[in-house]
């Protein structure tokens, strides 16, 4: 296992003073499974106030310090270097409740949540694997330190996390752990709401569908908006599968954007309230886009998601139904409306949702091609899709006459239009000219 020359100084300015010190957690997991880590973590039997000494020389972060952890700013970028300690639990913050310090590494690796998160390793010490994390990723496992039951209990975000580990490393749940994962989902509900958002959009990035169908009590737990899609028929012939099941599908499908897979998420949770069925037995959901947008606006804001997340996946739901033909003019129209990337995401999300139905039949859509090929033209052309593109400002009719307020900015609105539509070219002069005849047909405004 190579470690960064970075961390090795660390290490051994750390093992120079005379305590033992090891990379820990997701870094090691991540080494022995040949991904590149994201950082790496430290933790040392020096206490923090030793570890402030023996890196005096570097500016330090010490928001963590009541908790242990140092954090130096290296050559190499922030390390953090932890005290081997102890915990209880995490009730209400992203910090645990109290701590302990403690002197050896093995108490360190007993509060970690699972097998494959409580190795460390030091080139000068090895390995040190007390709870056969690495015969577990080898084998494809994954299993909590200890009884899944009480390490849940401690901390329920760990349901989370675990299910995120499974889909990001294909990792098979070991079935006391995926039983204990269920039996105490109630537990995320005691959670702040900030941990449970942030888990939820690593484990949406990476979920498949499988994976969530199998853990859908799971979701609802966590989004409490999903319970009742949990096994609702479509009686339709478009649909083999339940609610949520399909949208499982959905969430697979689409690429790995937040607010597309926020929007996957939710787009049907309106269903079960929209449903009717009609004298042929056939089921239909009129106006589910609106309410699965209003649905999706409280779950995200409950969740405290940030704004901008917020607004483009529950506009992306409300949209969801939203006809968009391979006709170039009515896509500019769109574009102009709602801006190009929201139109990518919407036909990504359309594609996914067509693809999810699970009948087998019709599931790829040659419209969706031709409309993904005529955005990319339209952007090539660098045409006037939006007010800032439009070859006069409001500045130019204030020039002509205009007031400030509402009829300037109508103005603008048909100018942009016309110049949409080709029904009049992005040039100066033609627009000023139309804007004069605007103002001689409605004085009124
Ligand atoms: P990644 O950073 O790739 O998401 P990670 O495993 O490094 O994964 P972190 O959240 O950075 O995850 O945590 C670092 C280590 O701290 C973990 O590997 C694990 O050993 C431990 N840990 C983190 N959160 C918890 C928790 N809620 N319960 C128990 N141990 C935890
Ligand atoms: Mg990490």
């Amino acid at each position: 296992m190579t470690l960064p020359v970075y961390i090795l100084r660390c290490l051994d300015a750390l093992e120079g003073a005379g305590f033992p010190a090891y990379a820990v957690g997701g870094c090691i997991r991540d080494l022995l499974l040949g991904r590149q880590p994201q950082d790496y973590d430290l933790c040392t039997a020096a206490r923090p106030e030793e570890v402030r000494q023996i890196f005096s020389g570097y500016p330090q972060v010490l928001s963590g310090v009541k908790h242990g952890t140092v954090g130096v700013v290296t050559e190499g970028g922030l390390v953090e270097i932890t005290t081997f300690r102890r915990e209880g639990g995490y009730q209400d913050s992203r910090r645990p409740d109290w701590v302990e310090f403690v002197p050896h590494i093995a108490e360190d690796l007993a509060r970690r949540d699972f097998t494959v998160n409580a190795m460390a390793y030091s080139p000068r010490r090895g390995l040190c694997d007390p709870f056969g994390g690495q015969a577990d990723l080898q084998a494809g496992l994954l299993r909590t330190v200890g009884d899944p039951a009480a390490r849940f209990t401690e901390d329920a975000l760990r349901i989370l996390r675990g299910l995120r580990f499974a889909a990001a490393y294909g990792l098979t749940i070991v079935p006391e752990t995926a039983q204990a994962m269920l039996t105490l989902r109630a537990g995320l509900d005691a959670l702040a709401r900030e941990r449970v958002f942030d888990e939820l959009c690593r484990l949406l990035l990476w979920a498949d569908a499988a994976l969530l169908c199998r853990f859908a009590p799971i979701l609802a737990q966590a989004v409490p908006e999903l319970r009742s899609t949990l096994g609702f028929l479509q009686h339709s012939p478009h649909h083999a599968y339940d609610v949520f099941t399909h949208t499982a599908h959905v969430v697979e499908s689409v690429p790995r954007e937040l607010p597309l897979r926020w929007a996957a998420l939710l787009h049907d949770v309106g269903k079960p309230a929209a449903f009717t069925l009609d004298e042929h037995g056939r089921g239909h959901f009129r106006g589910h886009a609106e309410i699965s947008a209003a649905l999706a606006e409280n779950a995200l804001r409950r969740l405290k998601a940030p704004a901008a997340l917020r607004e483009q996946a529950v506009l992306l739901v409300s949209l969801h139904m939203l006809d968009i033909p391979p006709d170039k003019k009515l896509l500019r129209r769109r574009i102009c409306r709602y801006g190009m990337d929201t139109l990518r995401q919407l036909l990504a999300l359309q594609r996914a949702d067509f693809g999810g139905k699970g009948t087998g039949r019709n599931e790829s859509h040659p419209e969706f091609d031709q409309a993904e090929a005529l955005l990319q033209e339209i952007q090539e052309e660098h045409a006037c899709l939006s007010l800032k593109d439009l070859a006069v400002s409001g500045h130019d009719l204030l020039a002509l006459g205009y007031a400030p307020g509402r009829a300037l900015g109508a103005c603008l609105e048909r100018l942009l239009t016309q110049v949409v539509d080709g029904e009049l070219p992005n040039e100066k002069e033609s627009l000023l000219d139309a804007a004069k005849r605007f103002q001689q047909e409605h004085p009124q405004m």
